[in-house]
């Protein structure tokens, strides 16, 4: 199998969706931009799947940003001007995103 980004042979997966397929973290981070949307409807069709009850609405839709950094930008403002609540949701998608960015696991050959 191939990295998407590349075309070399891609040995990781995507922790998100565990579809997407990378040679590299940097091709990860490359083709981010490309594979978010991607990556999401992948993951809510994994979700909803595994339990297809779940009423869909339910699932807040979350916007999807280049990397992490720009929800911990966005929740230190939040912190200083005393918007706690909102500051602790973007540090959660900030952790969130960071995660899906360098939690991506090995594939391993058998
Ligand atoms: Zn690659
Ligand atoms: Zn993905």
């Amino acid at each position: 199998m191939q990295c998407v980004s590349c075309g070399k042979e891609g040995t990781k997966l995507c922790a998100q969706c565990g579809v997407a397929r990378y040679c590299s973290r940097e091709c990860q981070k490359a083709d981010w931009l490309n594979h978010k949307t991607q990556c999401k409807s992948l993951k809510l069709e994994k979700q909803s799947k595994s339990a297809e009850k779940k009423n869909a609405e339910q699932e807040q839709p979350v916007d999807y940003f280049q990397s992490g950094v720009d929800f911990w930008v966005k929740g230190t403002l939040s912190a200083e001007q005393g918007k706690l609540e909102a500051a602790a949701e973007d540090f959660v998608y900030a952790f969130w995103l960071d995660n899906a960015l360098t939690g991506i696991c090995e594939h391993h050959e058998q």
